[in-house]
């Protein structure tokens, strides 16, 4: 089971295998990189088929953390956790404060939050051992609106550029996944004037939306086929892809899904559509950038004014994909990496 030969491995600064016999904790913290800050990232509880699984995803997520800091302009490095095993059947307080000190460990190196399988009380558990830990029940709270208002923002700037306009009124934008991001934002669209088509799995949560904005419901698949200006996928991963792009009859894709393009591929395949994508993990940083504010004098309006920056970021990202002809994916690899990799020595010398 290679470690540093996994294919996200990617010069990893520490990946820590922490257990307890005790609660039967059993958990990897990756910290991907820590050149801008301490590496925060949410602590994921899951059954994992193998640990193979479960390393890989850790690998992968930690990754992802440096970028998404790095492009918010965050002094925070990448990392991530997840705790193996069935959430329902062997979480306790004690386990969450064994986890805890794993954390303590590591000297305020990685900063724990929320994520799959963890809660606000879970972050209440583990702060009673070490403070390197944020999103707990006396803290900012649900980071859903803040996420769906840096999506909302990241379409204006979309719809500027590629459409030509500030105005969202008339234009048709389709949500895939109404839930806790997904209702926010047609919220935030509807009051702009979008026409919103939206598809879910969930009734209740599609009703909501039909009767509070009056959203034109679509099924699962007829959602990637719409003649839409934008299409928002707030739901699922990788729903860019082989079969997708070729049933996609939109301008722009931008939405708070984590990981939309099922391969790095698919970046250049949108832009040789002529199809304009919003690199997810800047439009989606909202969330990231409230936790990461979550301090004794926390400030709404400073949190906001953050987010604010989503919108100049990826006016940045599509100028410099238009001036290049290169996908908006890559574009924003780069910028992240101008952020968070130092110049070599010999880089440094010349
Ligand atoms: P959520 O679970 O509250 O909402 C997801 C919605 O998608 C649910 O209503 C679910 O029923 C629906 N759904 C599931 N399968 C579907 C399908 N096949 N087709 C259509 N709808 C489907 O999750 P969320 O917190 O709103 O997050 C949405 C996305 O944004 C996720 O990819 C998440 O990783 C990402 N994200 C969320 C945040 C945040 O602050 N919550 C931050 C960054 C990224």
């Amino acid at each position: 089971m290679p470690v540093f030969g996994a294919a996200d491995f990617d010069h990893h600064e520490n990946v820590v295998f922490g257990c307890d016999e005790a609660t039967g904790l059993k958990c990897i913290i990756a910290i991907h990189n820590t050149k801008r800050g301490p590496a925060l990232g949410g602590s994921r509880f899951w059954n994992y088929e193998n640990e193979q699984d479960a390393i890989t995803d850790v690998l992968r997520l930690s990754k992802g953390m440096t970028y998404k800091a790095a492009v918010a302009g965050l002094d925070l490095g990448g990392g991530k956790s997840v705790i193996i095993g069935d959430a329902k059947k062997i979480k306790t307080p004690d386990l969450m404060r064994a986890f805890g000190r794993v954390i303590e460990s590591l000297n305020g190196k990685y900063i724990t939050a929320e994520d799959v399988g963890t809660t606000v009380e879970d972050m209440d558990h583990i702060r009673e051992v070490t403070r390197h830990v944020r999103g707990k029940s006396t803290g900012s709270g649900n980071p859903s609106p803040l996420t769906a208002l840096g999506t909302f923002l990241g379409i204006k700037a979309a719809v500027k550029h590629h459409l030509k306009t500030d105005e969202l009124t008339g234009l048709r934008i389709s949500v895939q996944g109404v839930g806790n991001v997904g209702y926010y934002l047609c919220q935030y669209l509807h009051e702009a004037g979008a026409k919103l088509i939206v598809s879910d799995i969930n009734e209740k949560a599609l009703k909501r939306v039909e009767e509070e904005f009056s959203a034109q419901r679509v099924s699962l698949e007829e959602i990637y086929s719409q003649e839409v200006d934008v299409y928002a996928p707030c739901a699922l991963g990788a729903t860019v892809n082989d079969q997708t792009i070729d049933q996609f009859n939109t301008s722009i894709i931008a939405g708070s899904a984590n990981n939309q393009l099922a391969e790095d591929r698919h970046g250049q395949a949108l832009l040789d559509k002529g199809i304009l994508y919003a690199p997810d993990y800047v439009i989606n940083a909202g969330g990231l950038i409230n936790v990461a504010h979550e301090t004794d004098d926390y400030d709404l309006g400073v949190v906001k004014d953050k987010i604010d920056n989503i919108y100049t970021t990826l006016l940045e990202i599509f100028q410099r994909s238009q001036k290049r002809n290169l996908p908006t994916s890559l574009i924003a690899d780069h910028m992240a990496e101008e952020l968070f990799k130092e110049p070599t020595t010999a880089e440094a010398a010349q």
